[in-house]
């Protein structure tokens, strides 16, 4: 009700619910709560011209997120504690100019293909494609220019379930080496329940390889005060993604039973990550796919987080059938982020919903393949609440 009277005073003001100015757009609608809106403002430009757009998105609960049109990127996450205090629970950097060095994917839509092809090579049809080798022999996360680096078309949207932009952009035939001009779309619904929901969809002209996912670093604590080794997690699978020494699956899925790699009650990130076992060895810690137990909910839930200081707590739910659990191992200090943050080793975690690594050459996997006349789709809720 209070909403069509604030539509309706809109009008009677000859506004539409949308309004633009040269510099910022607002649309925003009333609730019982917060408004939710959305806001754009320009976050720089590419060294091509490229205007790059940022849009804060804020529900009815004042959860806020930023994201811009560059790579699909989250550039902040603000979500309240257990007191009520909104802080950042990602990391990234304070500008764009950050975002343009070289960065470990903080944020980003990862793809076409998400996560690693051996030797950058693969068969469609008996047709070999190569791909750059960008991580030592190895293909990782759609190649050297993948679509964390393009920018891409941004639609936003009052939806009733709470604002939302929707990104799309056209991957060329043979671009980073893929078969097929590749239409995709990401959209970013922040609901009025507290959840950031991500919705995929894509489709091609010729045979070509898909796995899209989002690589948001994650650090519950706020603002990542300190690193993520006494964040608790449950992981709901009984199995997981073995991997040689170059992180690609050795091709045989392992039962978690008796290993550091059993989440399936809750436990402390940093529990047993320093135990001796070559699979962590080879990863520096946890960096493994692992294989959701099957469910009937189309949404299956994959995952909880508790960061049990701030109270935080996240929850994911998918359609993918794995979900990449990576807890920073490779950060080293190096990289500077917001408030000023060093972001040491295990600073962050990232829950990347997604198909197995290395699919495209792993015929027992689940399938990456997409066809000429298919839909590829599919959605990931991440939700935020408090213990
Ligand atoms: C991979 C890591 C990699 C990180 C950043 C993750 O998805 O599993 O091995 O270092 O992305 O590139």
């Amino acid at each position: 009700m209070k909403k069509i009277i604030f539509i309706a005073l809109l009008a009677a003001m000859g506004c539409k619910p949308k309004t633009e100015t040269k510099e910022e757009t607002t649309i925003a609608h009333d609730s019982t709560k917060t408004m939710s809106s959305i806001q754009k403002s320009a976050f720089g430009k590419l060294a091509d011209g490229q205007e790059v757009t940022l849009y804060t998105l804020t529900n009815d609960k004042g959860i806020e997120l930023k994201v811009m049109n560059y790579g699909g990127i989250i550039t902040s996450l603000k979500t309240k504690d257990k007191n009520g205090v909104s802080e950042d629970i990602v990391l990234g950097y304070d500008s764009l100019a950050g975002y343009l060095k070289a960065t470990p994917y903080f944020g980003a839509i990862v793809g076409r293909y998400g996560n690693r092809i051996a030797k950058g090579k693969f068969k469609i049809d008996g047709k070999e494609y190569t791909l750059a080798a960008n991580d030592g022999q190895n293909s990782l996360h759609g190649g050297l220019k993948g679509f964390d680096k393009v920018v891409w078309n941004a639609a936003e949207a009052m939806t009733p379930n709470g604002p939302s932009i929707t990104f799309s952009y056209l991957s060329k035939d043979m671009e980073e080496g893929f078969p097929g001009n590749l239409k995709s779309e990401v959209t970013y619904t922040l609901t009025n329940d507290n959840e950031l929901k991500l919705d995929y969809k894509a489709t091609t002209d010729k045979a070509t390889v898909v796995n899209l996912t989002q690589h948001s670093y994650f650090n519950l604590s706020g603002n990542a005060k300190r690193d993520v080794l006494e964040h608790t997690i449950s992981i709901n699978a009984d199995k997981f993604v073995p991997i040689d020494k170059t992180l690609i699956p050795t091709g045989k899925l392992q039962s978690v039973e008796g290993t550091p790699f059993d989440f399936r009650t809750m436990k402390a990130m940093g529990k047993q990550i320093n135990d001796k076992d070559e699979q962590l060895d080879f990863a520096g810690g946890y960096d493994h796919c692992f294989v959701l137990n099957p469910s009937t909910d189309s949404l299956n839930h994959a995952a909880s987080v508790i960061e049990p200081v701030s109270g935080r707590k996240l929850d994911v739910y998918t359609t993918e059938p794995g979900i990449q659990f990576y807890t920073g191992n490779f950060l080293n200090g190096t990289i500077t982020g917001k408030y000023n943050v060093v972001y040491n080793k295990r600073f962050a975690f990232c829950l990347e919903t997604e198909h197995f690594p290395d699919s495209p050459n792993q015929s027992q996997f689940p399938s990456v393949l997409l066809k000429p006349g298919e839909v590829y789709k599919t959605s990931t809720v991440y939700k935020f609440s408090n213990l």
